[in-house]
């Protein structure tokens, strides 16, 4: 596998992006530990940040509290101008936060720019939605009385991040938080909290002050634990696996917390044998293989209609095999590592189990330099819903196809099982179109495109994929309560 040499942190042209003035530096020393970062493309350790503890975790929670009324009081315009400067900001520091990023993630550089790119367009939209939260005046049902309802900020806000879009999430749910006039500690993933570090940085520089927003850094339990029974956070914001989110959202409980989550996906794309096949695979190539398959939308079981099943296949298969896999940094890779080992470990895992119930691999590579981040890009053709890969979210660049006969058996198939994210159609009827995506159980649904997501969208799932919504209009109330005011005149 090339392997480039770790320059990139040493490159960058603002070496404070790398945590200087973090949280844990403004406060007594609580945590002395310290937790390693690993490029995923060469395993080389590149950093080290602080490894947060209860402690760290109740400070953070007395500091937002202290800093929360003066935030809250600001005028939304106010809080509209320091998000709009912050976006600015990291559009001007793209190239480091994008080497940042692919280094510690390992997606390629060109998805990691895109990635700020997205960052910083979150931003700009809840800069905007800041000064748009308008109330609502009520016909009063009662003589001599005024009623209208008003949006306040639910108070401290915490959010737990993913790694495998560790500055998109930061800075969809921080701009949120933070237009609607909340506090936030964030909890990033472990193998990616000099993304949020970065970010944060930023915020500072815009404008943010002091302890609005707060990354901790380190181990989740310990971290997450306090801020789940402080009675003092009032909202968790939640990305990552359904299996973390039935445990915050057991946690939450206790304190009774507004709580939203997106959580995992297990997209189906469905292809008709109507649709333009070619430009299908295409957007297939798209909807599977962004960031290295490491995606909840990822199109992770692949239904095409038994009349065109065999052309497909020839025509990804032959795709895939040119797909450049190698370190995030080269800049001809279009499939990086697999961000964990244990990621890594399940994407074999799952074409093995596949192939020993029948399937069979219809791409060339078999195995990517030594084995180990590096998952070699696959299609399985012959998959049954019997399979692992079938059944459970890959996370990887493996492509499961499922050959299908009718319209309203792989309506039944794709709407199997627990997930609801995203889905993907293919077909050039207008009235199958419609016909189809109204049957669909998912919360995102693209027809003939795979690219659908955005700050203006609601961005969620429905079932066991998620609860609430993130960017649209709604994006901003999942911070916010309603009050009601009755008031008579009389
Ligand atoms: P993945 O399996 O893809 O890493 P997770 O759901 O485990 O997804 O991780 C998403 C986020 O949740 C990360 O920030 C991780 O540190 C955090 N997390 C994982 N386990 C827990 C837990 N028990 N309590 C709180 N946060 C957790």
């Amino acid at each position: 596998m090339r392997r480039l040499s770790e320059d990139g942190l040493a490159s960058l042209s603002d070496h404070h992006l790398l945590g200087a003035g973090a949280f844990v530096d403004r406060v007594p020393r609580l945590a002395t530990d310290r937790l390693a970062v690993t490029c995923p493309s060469s395993g080389v350790v590149i950093a080290s940040v602080a490894c947060g503890d209860e402690e760290l975790a109740r400070c953070a929670i007395d500091r937002a509290a202290d800093a929360l009324p003066d935030w809250r009081g600001r005028l939304p315009g106010e809080r509209a101008h320091i998000l709009r400067r912050w976006a600015m900001l990291v559009r001007e520091n793209q190239t480091d936060l994008a080497m940042i990023l692919t280094l510690e993630q390992g997606k390629p550089i060109t998805e990691a720019r895109g990635e700020i790119d997205y960052a910083a367009s979150y931003l700009d939209w809840f800069a905007g939605e800041a000064e748009r939260c308008f109330g609502q005046s009520i016909p009063a049902h009662r003589p001599g009385m005024q009623m209208h309802v008003e949006w306040a900020p639910v108070g401290i806000a915490a959010a737990v991040t993913p790694w495998n879009f560790p500055s998109a999430m930061v800075a969809r749910k921080a701009a949120a938080a933070l237009a609607a006039g909340c506090a936030m500690i964030v909890k990033p993933a472990m193998e990616t909290p000099l993304s949020a570090l970065a970010l944060a940085l930023l915020a500072r520089r815009a404008g943010v002050p002091d302890d609005i927003l707060i990354i901790l850094t380190g181990e989740a339990a310990p971290l997450v634990g306090p801020l789940m029974a402080d009675s003092r956070v009032r909202a968790l914001s939640f990305t990552g696996s359904t299996q973390t989110g039935r445990l915050l959202l057991a946690q939450a409980a206790g304190t009774v917390k507004r709580v939203s989550m997106e959580l995992g996906g297990h997209a189906p794309f469905i292809l008709f044998d109507d649709a333009q096949v070619d430009r299908a695979v295409a957007d297939c190539i798209a909807a599977k293989f962004a960031t290295s398959g490491q995606d909840c939308l990822a199109a992770n079981r692949i239904f095409v209609h038994r009349p065109i099943h065999d052309h497909f296949i020839d025509a990804f298969a032959r795709a895939t095999d040119a797909l450049a896999v190698g370190h995030g940094l080269a800049p001809d890779t279009l499939i990086g590592p697999m961000t964990t080992a244990a990621g890594a470990d399940k994407g074999r895992a799952h074409i093995a189990d596949a192939i020993a119930r029948g399937a069979r691999r219809a791409t060339r590579r078999t195995i990517m330099g030594d084995g180990g981040a590096f998952v070699a890009p696959t299609l399985l053709r012959d998959v049954t819903e019997d399979m692992q890969v079938a059944r459970e979210e890959s996370f990887a660049p493996v492509a499961p196809v499922l050959a299908f006969d009718h319209e309203d058996e792989v309506i039944a198939r794709a709407n199997a099982g627990e997930y609801g994210l995203a889905a993907y159609l293919y077909t050039d009827d207008v009235r199958r179109a419609a016909r189809v995506s109204r049957q669909l159980e998912y919360g995102m649904v693209g027809v003939n495109t795979p690219r659908f997501t955005g700050p203006p969208i609601p961005f969620g799932g429905w079932k066991q994929s998620g609860l609430g919504r993130e960017g649209g209009s709604a994006g901003i109330t999942e911070y916010m309560e309603q009050r009601y005011v009755c008031s008579a005149f009389r």
